[in-house]
């Protein structure tokens, strides 16, 4: 949904400074906490945009005829369309263009891994310039209207949030699942009318963006606003309600409940299937950070979490493991490393989650593979033996595969090892007649996000198995306007 590049002000605007001058501005670094500070403490690292430093990023943006920045965003946010609004000071005119594609611009911009997204389709790159620096600016208009906007008075609060003129539909659906996929779904079909109510097994709203993601790279308070701006558009939320126990299938259509979205997640831990997995101080990530986010995280020593004086090791290159080994060096380990078989260009995790974990003195010890945890006589952890690998022939996702160098095998001593090498679905407890895949995902049609049951939809984890947060919106995006297409199909072949 783009925004007329052509209207008068965004000619305007181009004309106003050419390309050669916006092209020449350097890419604007957005202030973070200093290491040394940020270690001890949860605040967010990344600081955010001042007002002039987002609207001289904004400037750099070329308001190109076929921006390849939108192509690569899986909810096709308008980046030109809300980035010239910046340009021009208009920062609720930003949000505005925002919020007809996203219900998450806040989180976003902060978790996104732009660089391989819709900044690695930005028309800069074909010059050899850094990118636009899209996701600082969409956190910019985001905590800008929620941080000043909040305190001016509005004349007219909208309180439903729905597209006007859009009729109400008495339709009750069923979301399960508050996580991103869930939410972004809700927020589609609130806007179309529908009634929805999203259940909450936990009891904290936000899925992984609350129990995974932590407070220094997403803080609670942002969450907790965009979900707030959910309620507003007269979203129920019940948490502590997990559907398949608190609520069977059938009560939920008892309940009147026409058509269910299943956004579960992926939350179930795989683990490395190696000896010594038992030991106490070898756990998942998803204990780690679960346990630290959600049962009293930010006081240090809280919970037996204390970490000084200790060595630890977390396995695995994706987000997961960087925000379990940056969190273990904020809760005080001496020693802090991640363990990864391949090699450091390979890690899935964001570079700027990399980075910031060099920063804060993570070690990484690359092309090594735990092959037994061992314990010491009264049965904690005292140490990982390590095969080292090699990359040898590409495997069948392109990358190069991890060999073992035969009879080179060390030990590195630690005393918790974290074990971050994948999740599986959560078991989605579902009706029958939904077919899952030997992994235990959902099966959907792509296009539409159908189950093989009717009125049954599915999206997110639950669906790719781990992925990102802006995928998971991006199902939610896709599933909405299949429901809503299929609804609104039915009722104009009701004959009155
Ligand atoms: P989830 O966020 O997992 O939400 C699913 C929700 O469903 C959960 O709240 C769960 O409790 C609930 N639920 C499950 N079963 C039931 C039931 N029967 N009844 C009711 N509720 C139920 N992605 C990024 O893009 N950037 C990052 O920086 C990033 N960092 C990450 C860090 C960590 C630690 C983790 C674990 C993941 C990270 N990801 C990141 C991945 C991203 O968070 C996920 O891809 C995304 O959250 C998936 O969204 P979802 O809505 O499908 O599921
Ligand atoms: Fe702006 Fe880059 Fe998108 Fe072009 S591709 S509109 S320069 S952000």
């Amino acid at each position: 949904m783009r925004t007329d590049r052509n209207e008068p002000w965004r000619e305007e605007l181009r004309k106003a400074i050419p390309a050669k001058e916006r092209t020449a501005i350097p890419r604007v670094v957005m202030p973070e906490l200093e290491p040394k500070y940020r270690i001890k403490t949860q605040m967010e690292v990344n600081e955010g945009l001042s007002l002039s430093q987002a609207v001289l990023e904004a400037t750099r943006c070329l308001d190109c005829p076929d921006p390849g920045c939108i192509k690569g965003c899986p909810v096709h946010n308008d980046i030109p369309g809300f980035i010239k609004n910046i340009e021009r000071r208009d920062f609720s005119g930003a949000m505005e263009v925002l919020n007809r594609t996203t219900v998450l611009p806040a989180v976003c911009g902060r978790v996104c891994p732009q660089e391989k997204q819709c900044e690695a389709g930005c028309t800069y790159l074909k010059m050899k310039k850094k990118p636009v620096s899209i996701g600082a600016l969409e956190r910019f208009a985001a905590d800008f209207e929620r941080e000043v906007s909040a305190n001016m008075p509005k004349a007219k609060e909208d309180t439903e949030g729905r597209e006007k003129g859009k009729p109400f539909f008495p339709i009750k659906i069923a979301v399960i699942g508050s996580g991103p996929s869930g939410l972004t779904f809700a927020g589609d079909m609130a806007r179309r009318g529908y009634q929805v109510t999203v259940f909450e097994a936990l009891s904290r709203l936000g899925g992984v963006l609350k129990y995974g993601i932590p407070e220094f790279c997403l803080p609670d308070a942002i969450v907790d606003h965009e979900i707030s701006k959910l309620e507003k558009m007269g979203i129920e939320f019940r948490n502590d309600c997990c559907i398949g126990k608190t609520l069977s299938y059938d009560e939920l259509q008892a309940q009147g409940f026409q058509a269910i979205y299943y956004a579960t997640g992926a939350g179930r831990p795989r683990f490395m299937g190696i000896p010594g997995e038992n030991i106490n101080g070898v756990m998942t990530a998803n204990e780690y950070l679960m346990r630290l986010n959600c049962f009293g995280p930010y006081i240090f020593g809280v919970n037996g979490a204390s970490l000084k004086e200790k060595s630890v090791a977390v396995i695995g290159g994706g987000n997961t493991a960087i925000d379990a080994v940056r969190y273990a060096v904020r809760m005080g380990a001496e020693r802090a490393m991640i363990i990864y078989r391949r090699d450091r260009l390979e890690m899935p995790a964001r570079l700027e989650e990399i980075r910031h974990a060099e920063e804060e003195g993570v070690e990484f010890l690359m092309l090594h593979n735990p092959i037994e945890f061992l314990a010491d006589e009264k049965g904690y952890l005292r140490a990982i033996k390590l095969q080292k690998m090699e990359l040898g022939e590409p495997d069948a996702s392109g990358r190069r595969k991890p060999v073992p160098v035969e009879g080179d095998i060390r030990e590195v001593e630690v005393q918790l090892a974290i074990e971050s090498v994948g999740y599986l679905p959560n078991p989605p407890l579902l009706p029958p007649g939904v077919e899952l895949s030997q992994w235990g995902e959902i099966l959907v049609d792509l296009e539409s996000m159908k189950s093989s049951a009717p009125s049954i939809y599915a999206g997110g984890d639950i669906v790719r198995g781990p992925s990102t947060v802006i995928n998971a919106m991006g199902d939610g995006r896709k599933a909405a306007a299949s429901m809503a297409a299929a609804f609104e199909s039915a009722m104009s072949n009701i004959k009155l």
